[in-house]
């Protein structure tokens, strides 16, 4: 018997239709409601404390409740509230978040601003069309993504995700879009095949996949150096280093997708610095702004820059922008929390925990619940499995992940499942004593999710 709702519930219920929810379920469990943050905590309508294990979705980098942030979104909202990129006009925290992006990641040379992930990874398709047109390659316009990958929900961006619930009834992907394999050694490989192999095969396959559509055909790769909504899947060993020799050698776009990698999340200022991706363009946005305002980039290097302002020369103007695309709201708090990274030394914070926080993961290797343990940096998760061969699974998958995340709510930690992957992605900011502090229940809701199980 589920509790009865209260009456913010059926508010809820009557009024919204949540994403990524089973809605007939949702009406008889409720939602659970948040009201207020603070550091790593938040906490609930009912005044119940949770250690947010996910940084919300992967994007409150800065924790909840930063004074620093919300005043530096408050200036800019009594200065200039909002203002627009269009048509040659500009404000200026627009201009120095752009110019910190490129200080950042090297080798990219202009941005441009949308408001979330999907945004930034269809302008990345739409970008990487009118490069091609401007270039006289009107052929060359596949995109390969690949299965497990998760690049947003737009109907590019969706297209370009790799997972089934993002395909299933809606019609995607749409043509032109690939898939291409998951780098996932423990689930993947072949039997004693090395990590080193398993990634000059997936780069053998790539090339096979783009030879058999014909390279005249194909526009770009796009990935995550880590994939987060997949399992969060760390790539196996020389994986970037052998596929991008591949797209070298066929004209094809390296796109990076540091939407949820970017700012050291990974113990690098980017998971593709951490990865060797050496991308081509990048996708930025979730920890851009701390997740306190809605904002996304797309920096792209020289090479691109100079063909796209050049083809705008000759066709009169770049057809695409979005009227929140550079909110200035949103920039003077991505502005702010750049500036915060470095003040507050994040990066060396995170490379300081990492140890702690990575050994802590895999010493539940042990359990008999847990098939693989895996992640850099700040970002991490646990594979669920009947055993640690990587050839079984739950069936039907994500059941077990689902009770093992509900056993740890009811033990004041939100940690998501991905299917049956247990996903962990703390604030930042996050000292040691939190980090037991948030691995404090495992055991005991691993526990009872083991004998539920059986
Ligand atoms: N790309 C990656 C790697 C993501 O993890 C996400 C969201 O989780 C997106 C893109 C889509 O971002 P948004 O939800 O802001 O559209």
């Amino acid at each position: 018997m589920n509790a009865p709702l209260t009456n913010m519930q059926t508010r809820d219920v009557e009024a919204l239709l949540h994403p990524y929810t089973n809605a007939a379920q949702h009406r008889q469990v409720g939602a659970h409601i948040i009201a207020e943050g603070k550091g790593i905590h938040v906490y609930d309508e009912r005044g119940r404390e949770f250690i947010e294990g996910m940084s919300g979705l992967w994007c409150a980098g800065l924790g909840f409740g930063d004074e620093e942030l919300a005043d530096a979104a408050a200036a800019q909202l009594r200065k200039l509230p909002y203002y627009h990129l269009f048509a040659g006009r500009s404000h200026e925290p627009a201009i120095e978040l752009a110019e910190m992006i490129k200080d950042l990641a090297p080798g990219m040379a202009r941005v441009i601003f949308q408001s979330s992930g999907s945004e930034a990874n269809d302008s990345q398709v739409k970008l990487a069309w009118f490069y091609n047109n401007a270039r006289g390659r009107p052929e060359k316009k596949k995109i390969i993504s690949r299965r497990k990958g998760y690049h947003g929900v737009t109907v590019a961006a969706a297209s370009m995700t790799g997972l089934p619930y993002n395909h299933l009834d809606w019609d995607l992907p749409i043509d032109r879009f690939l898939h291409a394999g998951t780098p996932h050694h423990w689930r993947e490989a072949e039997a004693g095949e090395s990590e080193a192999d398993f990634s000059a095969r997936l780069a053998h396959e790539l090339e096979e996949m783009i030879e058999r559509e014909g390279p005249e055909t194909v526009a770009a790769f796009i990935a995550e150096p880590i994939m987060g909504a997949g399992g969060v899947i760390v790539p196996p060993e020389g994986y970037f280093e052998a596929i991008r020799p591949v797209l070298d050698k066929h004209d094809v776009l390296m796109i990076a997708d540091e939407v949820i990698t970017g700012f050291a999340r990974t113990g690098e200022w980017f998971g593709s610095d951490r990865f060797n991706v050496r991308p081509t363009s990048m996708s930025m946005a979730k920890q851009l702004t701390g997740g306190y305002a809605p904002l996304s980039a797309v920096a792209i290097n020289q090479d691109m820059a100079e063909v796209i302002e050049a083809h705008t020369g000759e066709i009169g103007t770049l057809g695409h922008g979005f009227t929140y695309g550079g909110h200035p709201v949103g920039c003077a708090t991505g502005v702010a929390a750049l500036r915060i990274y470095k003040e507050r030394r994040i990066l060396d914070h995170v490379r300081s925990v990492e140890g702690v926080f990575q050994a802590k993961l895999r010493s539940y290797l042990d359990h008999p619940l847990v098939g693989e343990a895996r992640g850099v940096g700040l970002i991490g998760a646990l594979e669920l499995a009947p055993d640690a061969s990587g050839q079984t699974a739950f069936e039907p998958g994500g059941k077990v992940g689902a009770k093992l995340s509900a056993e740890l709510a009811e033990r004041g930690v939100i940690l998501r499942n991905v299917g049956d992957s247990l996903a962990f992605c703390p604030p930042m900011i996050i000292t040691e004593a939190e980090i037991e502090a948030l691995f404090a229940p495992l055991e005991d809701a691993l526990n009872v999710t083991e004998s539920w199980a059986k």
